[in-house]
């Protein structure tokens, strides 16, 4: 038997454990402290794992969080040259929508304009599937390791600043 916790924000049950992401969620992770995600409100929050009913609290299989963005990207792969809009991100891959014709496991180099500023984001990506909603890329192993990338996804999933105190807040 053991505890089953509930979103401090929602009071939901069902929280997913996920994978630490934040210096301060890996700094957590040594103290039995887990980052959950709630799948309700979306509410991402720190506790501890100890005692928790593992059954309840399965590991978030989804392999990092989506977010939604608006991003301008062209992708070249062989003879076929293309633009299109990111719609959503993570560190995982990427869904676009765009008129140019991709089949399911081509690879395209993409360029992603994450600002204004800097040059793009260029990473690798293949085709993982086309519908209704777009094209969806999956990144190759390289992409995901892209310390650029995980700034971007981590600077739009943080909603608390690091602390430098290195102090854990944990969630009761
Ligand atoms: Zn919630």
């Amino acid at each position: 038997m053991g505890r089953i916790l509930n979103c401090p924000r929602c009071r939901k049950d069902g929280l997913l454990r996920t994978h630490p992401q934040s210096p301060r969620e890996h700094l957590a992770s040594f103290l039995f402290v887990s980052p959950f995600c709630c799948p309700s409100c979306h509410h991402r929050f720190l506790a501890s794992h100890l005692w928790l009913d593992h059954s309840t609290h399965p590991i978030d299989r989804r392999e990092h969080l989506r977010i939604p963005v608006r991003l301008f990207l062209s992708f070249s792969g062989g003879k076929i040259r293309g633009e299109g809009t990111v719609l959503d991100l993570s560190m995982g891959g990427c869904i676009i929508k765009s008129e140019t014709q991709v089949h399911t496991n081509d690879i395209f180099y993409l360029r992603l304009s994450l600002d204004d500023t800097e040059s793009p984001l260029e990473v690798a990506g293949m085709v993982h599937s086309v519908n209704a909603r777009g094209i969806a890329f999956k990144f190759l192993r390289a992409a995901q390791e892209n310390k650029r990338l995980l700034a971007f996804v981590q600077a739009q999933t943080l909603d608390q600043p690091v602390k430098s105190s290195g102090k854990v807040a944990v969630a009761a």
